[in-house]
């Protein structure tokens, strides 16, 4: 056997709990498109695969599932090493640090978390540096006891900012905005917050007459609600994996 080849094996039990949880948010999904008269293809699943072994990426793949988020860079890239060849499209939904922006380079498909003028030079300059536009959203904070995310008064200007960082092809290419509403109980009392992300990219995409296609919300205990207002892109973790794993 080639020392090389250390494609991470699930168990077979394993693999088939997760192409069987796999199925359920599928099905989930696409009765929730159908309740708001929505085409199941407009909204992309985004399996958050935090914590969660390169193995049951693997099993996902197999059963699939081609769209996976991380949160940090760390615990990203030494799985994307790990699953080089697989046909996986990497998503970052996790806090950025600028430190961490060269290495982020070419590797993610979409970040879903910009919300600093300063991150979002920095993140177009090593995007610049690779030869490579960067897709991005921008996260608005909408709850008071958030930390990530940028406040609502303060979206406009850095929207306006990102879109100048595309330049000639390289640089950022703003593709919607993103939210992580505070957890509530019922997914009900989410459903506001979800409304107001759509209201103000419509705003912003009208203002900036940019189209900004994306709108980035929707976990496991509220993603249906999510479809229903107009998500284009849930991030679903636990409904998935089950239960994280504690970090490491
Ligand atoms: C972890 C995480 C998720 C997934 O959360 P679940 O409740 O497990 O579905 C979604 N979005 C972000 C930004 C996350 O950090």
């Amino acid at each position: 056997m080639a020392a090389t080849n250390t494609l991470p094996k699930p168990t077979a039990t394993r693999a088939r709990e997760l192409a069987a949880r796999l199925d359920a948010v599928k099905g989930r999904m696409a009765r929730a498109c159908q309740r708001a008269g929505r085409d199941p293809d407009s909204v992309r699943l985004v399996a958050v695969s935090k914590f969660h072994p390169a193995s049951d990426i693997l099993a996902l793949v197999e059963a699939g599932q081609r769209d996976f988020a991380e949160s940090y860079v760390q615990e990203a890239l030494p799985k994307q090493d790990q699953l080089v060849g697989q046909d996986i499209l990497w998503h970052f939904v996790g806090g950025l640090q600028t430190k961490k922006a060269k290495a982020m380079a070419g590797r993610f498909v979409l970040v879903h978390s910009l919300d600093t003028e300063k991150l979002a030079v920095e993140l177009a300059r090593r995007s610049a540096d690779a030869g490579m536009l960067q897709s991005v959203l921008i996260e608005v904070n909408l709850g008071e006891e958030q930390k990530a995310g940028v406040d609502e008064a303060d979206l406009a200007d850095l929207a306006g900012q990102v879109l100048a960082l595309r330049d000639d092809g390289v640089g950022l290419d703003l593709q919607g905005l993103m939210c992580l509403p505070p957890v509530f109980d019922a997914p009900e009392e989410a459903r506001p917050y979800f409304a107001h992300l759509r209201e103000l990219r419509d705003e912003l995409s009208a203002s900036l007459d940019a189209p900004l296609p994306h709108l980035s919300m929707g976990m496991t205990g509220d993603f249906e609600a999510a479809i229903e207002e107009g998500a284009t892109i849930i991030r679903v973790g636990t409904s998935i994996f089950g239960p994280r794993p504690r970090k490491a």
